[in-house]
């Protein structure tokens, strides 16, 4: 599976690997630089993780 990589500061697909060296990212939209960049991968897990939460403190909430 190919990760899609996100700017994490404006959520830009145009994120460039600039250093092979280190884990170093460059965003070509908003100039962003620096070593995180969210994957898709990861970004799908974390909205779905965050769905769950959202419905168990439904449930929770219910339950009082
Ligand atoms: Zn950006």
């Amino acid at each position: 599976m190919v990760t899609q990589k996100f700017c994490p500061q404006c959520g830009s697909r145009k994120v460039k690997w600039i250093d092979p060296n280190m884990s170093f990212w460059q965003c070509q939209k908003c100039g962003y630089r620096g070593s995180g960049v969210i994957e898709d991968g990861d970004l799908d897990k974390k909205v779905k993780e965050a769905k769950k939460m959202e419905k168990l403190q439904k449930k929770l909430l219910r339950g009082r």
